[in-house]
């Protein structure tokens, strides 16, 4: 069963057209599972009725008739998102007959939901002539085989709809996709496709008109991989026998002219890009491969995938592919990465578009703060086929609508007219104090990694930085920086903000920031080798990031230090052994060193009951809410399909983001968050009650931030948080934030939020 299973998903993967998804879904089925009718019913999303969409031994001619959802056999089964097994299904009391299908003869029924991301987009049904119930064996294997195509089909019926048929074409607009939002704001332009290095199912499709440089360029490439694979088999002369290194003639056979090379340049010659033609031949070969019971044979696919793959580094050679972006592009990327924005001129950008990621990944943070529209997450988006679409991007709910009608566009340049007179009322606000109406003042300070945070967070009124990601210019190199590469970036941030304080995160990689010269291959990257982590166990490149700081620091004074992903006691140590060591270096080396604050971030719940020993130890505490709330709750903050679980306004979030306050409080140290929840407004107003003492937030959200402060009442904010508090429910929770906004008259306010 599991073998048949294997063969029917990998066999219809390889299929984009959704009819013919479908035929062959029924056909593998009736076939592998010898029955005499397999068949399948979709929701149609306008009014609801299930379409018999495909069947094998129905009659063909009855293709397309439907019932509501709530007749029939096929109705009760996604009613309820159950299955039905029956032997006797004219007696059952759901039963409704369909003229003109035939299905008279056959006595036995078994009905599968088939459901994807708790939606119910149709019902698989097998059906047989004799009187027999189906085996739980046979009922189980359908509900599996269900499971597994539900997300075929969604892709099936997302790709069906970027390239509809002339005659869908006209009911095809406002195709949306939907994500989570990565970034607030609104874009709207023409997406560009970037691809991932070496990965030959991240190829965008590609057509070209210089068609003889594509073939040079490949040609290039093919002999570079064939003198790779000559060389290696010369190495191993003496290590392999005869016998074994035959496999490399087979790998050169496969290059000839006439086989897999000679189809490459026929795709390329009828106009395909060489990137596009060399993956497409490939990943077809390869699942033609794959489909093989013999094991041998299907090995081989994994043959030709590694010389596609090395035939496309060459393509790709020189780094990543350059990306030509015209004014008010929007980008779309399978797994948008911090390094990948930082190789791109974002200038250009009105919008980008991560299928993988969610709206805490990092590369959303980056987003955030450089004020770019982004949605992530858009799991069944058929990105690869959208390069040169009109789309409109809602970064507030993360919808992403292809082939905008005009009404649409309309509404969306309405409102994107008034996003950006509103930015502008704000922008009176920068040199105006976050104070409350009753005299409460706020510091707000921000978080950057980028130089070009700095000049914006001066620009919207920033008090201090609260959090400099040093991180970021560690990722758009090829090594390590240097002490002295570091001194002069962190110099200038120093000198910028001055005497205003500025927060220097030592290196926080692992998770899903990564260093390309630096690698950190991990199961579970979010339990694993992590910031302080990673920097105890190599001291040589924290000793150098210290010295660099402080070095730059001499000049200046303003350098606050911060430790991140501490858990336990020891890491505060450790650090400040090594911390004492830089300072003597230095000092032996004739700087004039002043010891600057030392804090630690609280982003571990076992930090998160260490605060107060921690707090006892340090200089500042300060809040990552963004990794505290990943951890608290189980949910990975880069997963899309537990977004929806990431909150920062669950109770458990809530009462550990006050327990930590007043534990700090009790040893006098100063608390304050530079997790997202700071950039919101209703989190900022809680926090500001919760007894923070300031809060650290991206540059563009600062302005709204002190916005909400100046027309809130702190007598009122503080009865919000006492009634918050209170709720033992995240839903309740969010209710409660909105009418109390709603009662400060701060409607303006109130947005969606999970
Ligand atoms: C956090 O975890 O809240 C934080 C500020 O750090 P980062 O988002 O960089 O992990
Ligand atoms: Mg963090």
């Amino acid at each position: 069963m599991l073998k048949l299973l294997r063969k029917i998903v990998t066999e219809v993967r390889a299929e984009s057209d959704l009819e013919k998804v479908l035929k062959l879904i029924v056909s593998r089925i009736q076939e592998g599972m010898q029955t005499q009718v397999c068949s399948i019913y979709l929701k149609d999303s306008t009014n609801q009725r299930l379409i018999l969409r495909a069947s094998q031994g129905l009659h063909q001619k009855s293709i397309g008739s439907s019932l509501s959802q709530h007749e029939g056999v096929v109705g009760l089964v996604a009613n309820r998102a159950e299955p039905v097994n029956t032997d006797d299904i004219e007696h059952h009391p759901s039963y409704c007959f369909i003229p003109g299908t035939g299905e008279e003869r056959y006595h036995s029924f078994l009905g599968v939901p088939i459901i994807y991301r708790r939606d119910v987009l149709g019902v698989l049904v097998i059906q047989q002539y004799d009187g027999r119930r189906y085996k739980e064996t046979e009922e189980s294997f359908l509900v599996t085989v269900s499971a597994q195509l539900a997300g075929i089909i969604i892709h099936a019926e997302a790709s069906a709809s970027v390239s509809p048929s002339k005659k869908q074409q006209k009911s095809q607009v406002d195709r949306c996709f939907i994500g989570v939002s990565g970034a607030p704001g609104i874009a709207i332009g023409k997406i560009v496709v970037v691809s991932q290095s070496a990965d030959l199912d991240s190829v965008a499709e590609s057509e070209v008109e210089d068609v003889g440089s594509e073939v040079f360029s490949f040609e290039a490439a093919l002999e570079h991989v064939r003198s790779d694979i000559r060389v290696a088999s010369a190495r191993l002369a003496e290590k392999l026998g005869e016998e074994e290194r035959a496999l490399f003639d087979v790998y050169l056979r496969m290059l000839e002219d006439n086989s897999l090379a000679g189809e490459i340049v026929k795709r390329i010659m009828a106009g395909s890009g060489a990137q596009w033609a060399l993956s497409s031949v490939i990943l077809e070969h390869t699942r033609q491969f794959d489909m093989m019971d013999d094991p041998y044979l299907k090995e081989r696919a994994s043959d030709i995938r590694d010389l596609g793959r090395r035939i496309l580094n060459y393509l790709q050679e020189d780094g990543p592919q350059s990306i030509d972006i015209e004014e008010g592009s929007i980008l779309v990327a399978e797994e948008l990465s911090p390094a990948m924005l930082g190789e791109i001129s974002t200038d250009k950008l009105s919008g980008l578009v991560s299928v993988k990621g969610s709206g805490n990944s990092h590369a959303a943070i980056l987003a955030r703060s450089m004020g770019i529209p982004t949605i992530m997450g858009a799991l069944d988006l058929p990105y690869k086929k959208l390069s040169g679409r009109s789309v409109v991007l809602d970064g507030h709910s993360g919808r992403l609508y292809l082939n905008p009608s005009q009404e649409l566009l309309d509404i969306y340049q309405a409102q994107l007219d008034e996003e950006r007179e509103e930015e502008a009322e704000l922008d009176g606000l920068k040199l105006l104090p976050a104070k409350t109406l009753d005299g409460v003042t706020m510091p707000l300070w921000v978080n950057t990694g980028l130089m070009a945070d700095v000049q914006r967070a001066l620009d919207k009124g920033a008090e201090g930085i609260g959090l400099y990601r040093t991180e970021i210019p560690f990722m758009i190199r090829n090594v390590f920086p240097s002490e002295q590469e570091q001194t002069d970036i962190y110099l200038k941030q120093l000198e910028a903000f001055a005497p205003m304080p500025v927060t220097m995160r030592t290196l926080d990689i692992g998770g899903d920031k990564s260093l390309s010269y630096f690698p950190i291959e991990e199961e579970n990257p979010f339990l694993g080798w992590r910031g302080v982590r990673v920097t105890l166990d190599h001291p040589e490149i924290f000793l150098v990031q210290i010295r660099a700081m402080l070095r730059a620091n001499e000049a200046f004074g303003n350098l606050r230090i911060m430790l991140p992903m501490v858990t336990s006691i020891n890491e505060v140590t450790e650090s400040v052994a090594l911390i004492d060591q830089a300072i003597l270096e230095l000092t032996e080396e004739g700087l004039n060193i002043v010891r600057p604050p030392l804090g630690v971030m609280i982003e571990v719940p076992a930090a998160l009951y260490l605060t107060r020993v921690f707090a006892h130890q340090v200089d500042f505490i300060s809040v990552g809410s963004n990794d505290l709330t990943q951890y608290l709750l189980a949910v990975d903050r880069n997963n899309p399909r537990v977004a929806s679980l990431y909150s920062n306004f669950h109770p458990a979030v809530l009462q550990a983001l006050k327990y930590i306050v007043k534990e700090a409080q009790k040893e006098n140290v100063p608390v304050s968050i530079c997790g997202e929840l700071a950039a919101d407004p209703a989190g900022a107003l809680l926090l500001m009650a919760m007894g923070y003492n300031f809060l650290s937030m991206n540059a563009n959200n600062l302005p709204k931030i002190k916005s909400v402060i100046r027309q809130s009442n702190f007598e009122q904010v503080t009865l919000m948080l006492k009634k918050v508090l209170r709720l033992n429910d995240g839903e309740l929770i969010k209710q409660e934030i909105d009418r109390s906004l709603a009662q400060m008259g701060l409607t303006g306010f109130i947005k969606p939020r999970n």
